[in-house]
């Protein structure tokens, strides 16, 4: 028996009508493959969409991104049912830091206030004072009356943070986002070399010799805003996760975007947020799976966590 092959438009209409059917919200991350980007209802970066889906009126959050921002979704959402299509959507930087090494850490440093980067689990979340995202790191660590700060779990946002505010004094947690993390200088030069005119946008994930040559460091969300700041530029070299290409392209239709790989064959994809297929999203809203669920004290630290940085004005 031959199994027959559904097109692309195909699976999205019957994703659509299963969406309207349950009273599901579909969101995905700016990294997610264009095609579920497309599919989505919201699309953004991992907080704001956390916060659509917690106003919406969706009974059900199918959430196309990665495992720590569905459990997000689902602590500042505890009464809606979270989905996430594939279960391969980890992540390697949120993995890095868990409940024990946090506890360590805390242990070593007495006084220091926990700042912790969004990409995290809940229960690290819950034993944090405070979150952050790329987008309002600083501005969370500048508005905090003590200077003394544990900043976790991302090195590169960290240091990043720290030499934006050296009245702080930030001790860093040595994680990082490997698909930011890989990317040197050189490759970015080589890049540049081809197009020497273009603006260079980088995301503060990325290491200390491309955050020096950028022209602009910013989120995602950032990214978007950040190209009407260089109206007069045709070319950006963009230094993150390849997904945000479409974003910009969508947006900004006759400007050229070039990833900031450097290198054949290295097209900085992330495998997790790259898991998530079309199918997976059928799939998912069909049989409702993968449910995610946080226990309920986990639920209430972290959503204090998340509460405090939320009250923090967004820089961008
Ligand atoms: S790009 Fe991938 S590995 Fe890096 S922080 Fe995001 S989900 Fe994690």
């Amino acid at each position: 028996m031959t199994t027959a092959v559904v097109s692309k438009s195909e699976l999205t209409t019957q994703i659509h009508e299963l969406a309207r059917r349950k009273n599901a919200v579909i969101l995905a991350h700016n990294y997610q493959w264009p095609e579920v980007q497309d599919v989505a209802h919201h699309v953004g970066d991992s907080l704001g969409l956390s916060i659509i889906a917690e106003k919406s009126d969706a009974d059900i959050i199918v959430f196309c991104g990665v495992h720590f921002m569905a459990e997000s979704a689902k602590v500042l959402s505890p009464n809606k049912k979270v989905l996430l299509p594939n279960l391969a959507a980890g992540c390697s930087l949120a993995d890095s830091i868990t409940p024990e090494s946090l506890t360590e850490w805390k242990e070593r440093y007495p006084g220091h206030t926990v700042v912790t980067y969004v990409n995290s689990s809940a229960e690290v979340k819950a034993l944090s004072d405070i979150c952050c995202t790329s987008a309002n790191a600083v501005s969370v660590v500048r508005s905090l009356p003590t200077d003394k700060i544990l900043f976790t779990p991302d090195r590169n946002l960290g240091r990043w943070v720290a030499d934006q505010l050296p009245e702080k004094d930030v001790v860093i947690y040595d994680g990082c986002c490997p698909i930011h993390d890989v990317l040197r200088g050189a490759n970015v030069e080589q890049v540049h070399r081809t197009t020497p005119d273009s603006v260079v946008i980088a995301h503060p994930e990325c290491r200390e010799d491309i955050i020096a040559m950028a022209d602009m460091v910013c989120s995602t969300t950032g990214m978007l805003k950040a190209v009407e700041q260089f109206p007069d530029a045709k070319t950006y070299i963009i230094a993150t996760e390849n997904g945000m290409i479409h974003q910009l392209k969508k947006q900004y239709p006759d400007k050229e975007f070039v990833l900031a790989d450097g290198c054949i064959g290295c097209r900085l994809n992330c495998p997790y947020m790259k898991a998530i297929t079309l199918e997976d999203v059928e799939r998912s809203l069909r049989e409702e799976v993968f449910e995610v669920d946080v226990p309920p004290d986990v639920i209430i630290g972290a959503r204090r966590s998340l509460e405090r940085m939320i009250a923090v004005p967004r820089d961008n």
